[in-house]
């Protein structure tokens, strides 16, 4: 997971200033209702010394609804909003790590949904380039809300107030990531991940009307799970169909492919043949070892020093 780190710029409607003069008015929309939508996006240096962002465009695609959603508008242009993550990922990348790419449009003007205005804000962290190891999985107390609440669909802010909720509780039994049930008890997805299930070799995970979102990652895994000719199914799943799993794995941009080695107690095998295999071809992939028609990679043009 990300660490809290400061670093030195921020891109502000493309412009990149301080990190502290990065701030927002109290009274303003996207403070005082957490009026916000964001996208996290991933990027890995390659063995020949590029850098490689996943899947830029449906990452920006999924932004543009999510503004579209909240009625917040949103006029860039996908050429735009490439241009100015790699402006400054430029300023900010460093060879030793990955890095992990925030955009988030920010209510700055307006009321009640009346003459909204939002600013364009992009923060890029330094990850560790090191292959996450198995974790503890729990399943969470706190729901996941409905389309017709607060739509799973939407990336916004204030959608991640039950995770928070979920991961302190998860916190108290020793668990890294919680999942969230829908309100008819069924798997929707983890706190900041979407959940892959193993029964009999064949992989499986929820669709989004079980209250997921429409996972970037998830699409990925389904295209390599083809590929490998492993059998990949989108269908509901059960709480106690999830606890006799033969694997799990939390999967996202953040989280990447995380094997579960216990779900709420009960032991499981985090090197699930099936998991691993997609996982492995996963890293293969982002790390530029190996491609895939299905994957697109966005080069960010580099300096030759760094
Ligand atoms: N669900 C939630 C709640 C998330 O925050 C994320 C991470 N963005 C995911 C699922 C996985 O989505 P993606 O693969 O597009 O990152």
């Amino acid at each position: 997971m990300a660490e809290l780190q400061e670093p030195k710029y921020v891109s502000w409607n493309g412009e990149l200033i301080p990190w502290k003069e990065a701030t927002l008015q109290i009274d303003c929309e996207g403070v005082k209702r957490g009026l916000n939508v964001f996208e996290g996006l991933k990027g890995y240096w390659h063995d020949d010394g590029g850098f490689g962002l996943i899947q830029v465009k449906r990452h920006y695609e999924r932004f543009r609804e999510s503004a579209r959603l909240l009625y917040v508008p949103f006029e860039w242009t996908f050429e735009r909003y490439q241009e100015s993550i790699f402006n400054l990922m430029k300023k900010l990348l460093i060879p030793e790590k990955d890095m992990w790419i925030r955009t988030t449009l920010f209510g700055v003007e307006g009321h009640w949904g009346i003459d909204t205005k939002a600013d364009m804000v992009m923060t890029a962290f330094n990850q560790n380039k090191v292959m996450p190891g198995p974790i503890n999985l729990g399943i969470s107390n706190w729901q996941r809300s409905m389309d017709v609440s607060l739509p799973y669909r939407i990336k916004t802010g204030a959608n991640y107030q039950v995770g928070r909720l979920a991961r302190i509780e998860g916190r108290q039994k020793n668990c890294q990531e919680m999942v969230l049930l829908n309100r008819w008890g069924r798997v929707a997805e983890a706190t900041g991940a979407c959940i892959l299930m193993v029964r009999k070799n064949k992989i499986i995970t929820p669709p989004t009307y079980e209250g997921a979102l429409e996972s970037i990652t998830v699409d990925i895994a389904a295209a390599i799970a083809r590929s490998l000719g492993i059998e990949f199914e989108r269908r509901p799943i059960d709480k106690t169909e999830l606890l006799i799993a033969d694997e799990i794995a939390i999967c996202g941009t953040l989280a990447e492919i995380v094997p579960v080695k216990s779900i709420e107690g009960l032991p499981l095998n985090p090197e699930g043949a099936v998991l691993e295999a997609v996982r492995n071809r996963f890293f293969d992939i982002v790390r530029g070892r190996s491609s895939h028609p299905e994957v697109n990679i966005s080069f960010v043009p580099l300096p030759k020093t760094v």
